[in-house]
This record gives C-alpha cells, sequence and structure tokens, in this order.
C-alpha cells in the first residue's frame, strides 16, 4: 500500500501520515519525488488503514495494488538504487564486472586469475569457499582457507571479494572476510539464509533460483532487505527449461523486467547460463545490450583441470578478448567498463 500526498504537502501533515501507520505497528517509507511524496506502508496492513489514510488531509490517494514487496519495489522507491561495494558501484553508469573460477582451487590458481582479471578491467575477484554441488561426492570447496586466498588476492590485486555463503551459521565467518556476500541460485529460497545475510552489514549478491520466478526473487530479496539490510544486487544466471542445449536458458527477459519492478541492480551471470565458454561472449554482450548493471563471469588458468565448471570456464585469453567487446559494446550504450590496466613495472599482470 502507498499513500500519494499532495505537492507541496506541508511537514506536520506527512508527520500525521506516518505516525497512522506507525501507530499500526507498520514501517512507513517516505520518498520525496519532484512533484509528490511516497509514503509505502511496509508490514501486514489491516483493511481500514487505506481509508484512514485517504480521509487525512494531504493524502490524494491510496494504492493499494503496489507489489508485495516494498523495500524492492520500484513503485515504493523509484530512483535507482545505487550499491557500493569496497569503493565499486553497482547501478551507476559503469558496467561492473567480477571474475575469477567457480571455485578456489589454491593459491597459484587465485592470484593467477585475479592479476589477469584485474589487469584486463574486472572490479571484483570471484571465487567458492564454500561451494554448492549436486553430488556429496564432489569438491565441497576449501572452506576459511579459500577465504583467506581470496583476501589475499585483494590485498594484491586492489579486487573486491564475492564469494558464498551456504548457510546462516557461516555468514559471520564469510563477512569477515568477503566485501559482497553471495547467496546462490539453491540457497534463493532459504529463507534462514536470507534473514541472515539481511542482518550483517556487508551487501549481497542474490542469484535467481533455478525454478524461481522474478517475483519470488524479488521476495527473496525482500526478506534481506527486511532483515535489516537494504544493500541487495540481483543476479539472473540462468534458468531450467526444456533445452538442453545449454546448461540453462539465459533469461536476459528477466533484466527489463526487474529494471521495471525493481529499483535494485541487476547483473547477469552467462557462465552457469551457457554451460560452455564458447558462448559465454554472446551471451555477455547480449546481458549488456539488455540493460544489465553488470556481469559475474567464471576465468580459470587451465580450465581443463577446473575443479568445478571448467567447461564454461573462460581461460586468460577468451576473457580478455570477451572484456574488450564488451567495452565497445559498453561505449555504444554511454556506459562505461574500465580499461585494461597499465602493466605494474617488473611485470606481474
Ligand atoms: C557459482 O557462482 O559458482 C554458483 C554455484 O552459482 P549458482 O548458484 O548460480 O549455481
Ligand atoms: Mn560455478
Amino acid at each position: 500500500m502507498i499513500a500519494v500526498l499532495e505537492p507541496g504537502c506541508p511537514m506536520h501533515q506527512k508527520a500525521e501520515v506516518v505516525r497512522l501507520i506507525e501507530n499500526e505497528g507498520l514501517r512507513a517509507q517516505v520518498s520525496e519525488l519532484e512533484h509528490e511524496t511516497l509514503v509505502g506502508v511496509i508490514g501486514q496492513a489491516g483493511e481500514s488503514l487505506a481509508a484512514r489514510l485517504e480521509a487525512l488531509p494531504g493524502v490524494r490517494e491510496v494504492r493499494l495494488s503496489a507489489p508485495p514487496y516494498p523495500l524492492t519495489a520500484r513503485a515504493y522507491h523509484p530512483a535507482d538504487s545505487r550499491i557500493r561495494v569496497a569503493g565499486v558501484t553497482f547501478g551507476g553508469p559503469e558496467i561492473v564486472v567480477a571474475a575469477g573460477p567457480c571455485a578456489v582451487e589454491d593459491e597459484e590458481q587465485l592470484l593467477s586469475t585475479a592479476r589477469c582479471v584485474a589487469a584486463a578491467g574486472a572490479r571484483l575477484l570471484r571465487g567458492g569457499a564454500f561451494k554448492p554441488r549436486s553430488s556429496p561426492y564432489s569438491f565441497q570447496g576449501l572452506g576459511e582457507e579459500g577465504l583467506r586466498l581470496l583476501a589475499a588476492a585483494r590485498e594484491e590485486t586492489g579486487l573486491a571479494v564475492v564469494t558464498e555463503v551456504l548457510a546462516p551459521e557461516d555468514v559471520e565467518l564469510v563477512a569477515r572476510y568477503a566485501d559482497l556476500l553471495q547467496v546462490g541460485a539453491r540457497n534463493m529460497q532459504n529463507f534462514r539464509l536470507l534473514s541472515a545475510v539481511g542482518a550483517q552489514p556487508r551487501p549481497v549478491l542474490l542469484k535467481r533460483g533455478l525454478m524461481a520466478t522474478l517475483d519470488e526473487l524479488l521476495l527473496a530479496a525482500e526478506y534481506v532487505a527486511a532483515a535489516g539490510n537494504p544493500r541487495v544486487i540481483l543476479c539472473e544466471r540462468g534458468i531450467r527449461t526444456f533445452e538442453p542445449a545449454t546448461r540453462g536458458t539465459l533469461d536476459l527477459s528477466a533484466v527489463p523486467v526487474l529494471k521495471e519492478l525493481t529499483h535494485l541492480p541487476v547483473i547477469v551471470d552467462p557462465s552457469h547460463a551457457a554451460g560452455r565458454r564458447e558462448w559465454v561472449p554472446a551471451l555477455a554482450r547480449a546481458a549488456l545490450a539488455a540493460g544489465a548493471d553488470g556481469l559475474i563471469v567464471e576465468v580459470h588458468p587451465e580450465p581443463g583441470r577446473a575443479v568445478s565448471d571448467g567447461r564454461q570456464s573462460l581461460t586468460f585469453a577468451g576473457f580478455e578478448a570477451m572484456m574488450a567487446e564488451l567495452r565497445r559494446v559498453a561505449g555504444a550504450l554511454d556506459r562505461t567498463l574500465p580499461g585494461p590496466a597499465q602493466a605494474a613495472p617488473g611485470g606481474g599482470a
């Protein structure tokens, strides 16, 4: 429910609207726009509230058809949210690229990848220390040792770190090392986990579930915001359809639809959608054209030897070539993508 106030509505009338909402045990979210003020009602409103709000001086109308995710919906908060992650801004003019291996395997693998992707223009290093694997016999991740390696790679390259958290009891540990906490596709509706990442201060990358509708994704984001953390970045990563040629079907329509429904930044993971490295650059280019604010991409020094998702991981040369193409796409869209770094004196990158 949203109360729309008359333009120029005086302070004391706004305060009266907020007081009425809060007296019901609900929260009021005020958005000052150019020509009107919106007061969103957060929580389960009783039936009579709309009529009582409408009767207050200064209230022009009450919209009942607003979406059930008030903290996330653009209807309540029309301006794009910009979310800062360790000095990098998602949701602004810059296309933000996170890149790195599916899983952190060892120091050399991670550091060499971090140097490559940083030099090619990525701003975040990805890499799983806790891996959600379909089989209990597959590599489950290095755990805290993986987090330490990610932090060391950040130290050396200046890249921010995004890594997955699998369970509520690991949130504190992962948040000690990561700049951005990833909630993976399989956990998109793990409501305890959503509330746990909502109750800590690091921003959250929320990936769409394999079978989740966009409404379910937005309600999942609402769980995080409702627990106190509004800094959520959404990620389309391919959904499960009848088509077996690709690992998932990249639902690019999700990008403009989400952009309309929510003020949160939206990024795309072309790697898990494609399942094969050959198809990743095309999906990445299309994602930017569709309006994505960034990408998360898998890169490995020797994809053939990767412990997970090698088939979809780009080589270093493949990543560099893709970034060069994406820079041209970004330019055509009036957006920016950082250029390749100057090689550090003495080599390295
Ligand atoms: C990953 O990023 O490596 C991952 C497991 O992603 P998803 O949750 O989208 O499958
Ligand atoms: Mn992966």
